[in-house]
């Protein structure tokens, strides 16, 4: 079960999931959360693959 929760998180090849709020560009942790900089929620979840 953990290797699934891994293997959507990272893609399994190396490739990480990266949060930025769509308003300023500020990188989060997680796509819940809102961004520290600006206060927005809009955060949009990107693959560095
Ligand atoms: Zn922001």
């Amino acid at each position: 079960m953990l290797e699934t929760v891994k293997t959507l998180l990272f893609r399994g090849d190396g490739g990480v999931a990266v949060h930025e709020c769509r308003r300023c560009g500020t990188s989060v942790e997680t796509a819940e959360a809102e961004c520290p900089a600006c206060g927005s929620n809009d955060i949009v979840t990107l693959s560095t693959n």
